[in-house]
């Protein structure tokens, strides 16, 4: 089979690999229909985490070729997604909905979905089938499901966003989009934008942005101020990761309110003093996508919500390459690779 390898910062290959097999009774293998490329892949990409000759890719939505003796839930022929983390959707901390922290977790990106064919390890817990065969334009918004729509909408539930509230979103990049669409969806009355790309701010209305802030760090911060009476947001999305950006956050959000950060942490310290001066909750992480997958799917698979949008550049998988220098030069938010 055909599958992306990051062999150093910067070296993006497709290359021919043995095809995956089942090693587990309760593995399963997925035939992709779509990947992508994940706005984390650009940190090795970019050389600020170490990278050697590693499969990429932890998204996907496909449909199932074999099962394991032990798979129940789903069956060959199932359209499935499923989460960048494996998880068995049984033990104490999935039942709590946590199943990105589930004890029998295997993260995705480690066995890489960038590919034609992917091992899917606790497969009755970590996939979700569709309703039927999807329409092919329902294909992108499934596979925003696996991973950027699932954390945005986490980050959305972490920060509390509901009816009444204000909430503020750092970062435009596709979970912050999507957590603006998933603070929407969760009743937010209003909410205000961090962007400064014409067509990300675009975007950010279509998905239910109610103001647009185009400056950042203090400014940014004094803008979200005036338009909350001086108060700051109840609910704030991280979506950055940086230093920067998680103060900003931190400073946007009203005494008493909420942070929900799901930006990959880089050399993030949040100054004790002024974490303690601020009286703000926080909350965040790597998101349970799997908790969201099965009302995701139906309000995709109802039309309800569009989140597929956020794929603004479609490569077929040999041309991944391509795809990760687009999204390095930020000329692409989110590359599809299709098969
Ligand atoms: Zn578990």
């Amino acid at each position: 089979m055909r599958q992306v390898v990051m062999h150093g910062p910067g070296d993006i290959r497709v290359e021919d690999r043995e095809d995956p097999k089942i090693i587990e009774p309760t593995d399963a293998i997925i035939r992709l229909s779509a990947t992508c490329i994940c706005g984390s892949d650009l940190w090795p990409y970019r050389g600020a985490e170490p990278v050697k000759d590693q499969v990429m890719g932890h998204e996907y939505v496909g449909v199932v070729e074999e099962v394991g003796s032990e798979v129940r839930n789903v069956k060959v022929g199932d359209f499935v997604v499923g989460s960048f983390w494996a998880s068995d959707n049984t033990c104490e901390i999935c039942q709590a909905g946590y199943q990105a922290y589930c004890v029998h977790r295997v993260l995705m990106g480690t066995l890489g979905t960038q590919s034609e064919l992917a091992r899917i390890p606790l497969a009755d817990g970590t996939l979700v089938a569709t309703p039927g065969m999807p329409e092919p334009d329902l294909i992108p918004s499934l596979m925003a499901a696996s991973d950027v729509l699932g954390t945005g909408w986490f980050a959305a539930e972490a920060a509390e966003a509901g009816p009444g509230k204000t909430v503020a979103v750092v970062g435009d990049g596709a979970v912050g989009l999507l957590g603006i669409l998933a603070a929407k969806q969760l009743g937010a009355e209003r909410i205000i934008a961090f962007s400064r790309h014409a067509d990300r701010q675009a975007l950010a209305r279509e998905f239910g942005a109610t103001d647009i802030v185009e400056e950042r760090g203090d400014d940014g911060v004094a803008k979200v101020k005036e338009l909350t009476g001086g108060l700051g947001a109840h609910s704030v999305i991280e979506a950055v990761g940086t230093q920067e950006a998680m103060m900003q956050a931190i400073h946007c959000t009203r005494p008493g309110g909420h942070v929900g950060f799901v930006g990959v942490s880089h050399d993030v310290a949040i100054p004790g003093d002024e974490l303690f001066m601020a009286g703000v909750h926080i909350h965040g992480g790597p998101a349970p996508v799997r908790q969201y997958l099965p009302r995701l799917v139906q309000l995709i698979w109802d039309r309800k919500i569009d989140p597929g949008k956020v794929f603004d550049l479609t490569l077929p998988l040999d041309e991944a390459a391509r795809g990760y220098r687009a999204m390095d030069q930020r000329t692409a938010t989110k590359v599809l690779l299709t098969l």
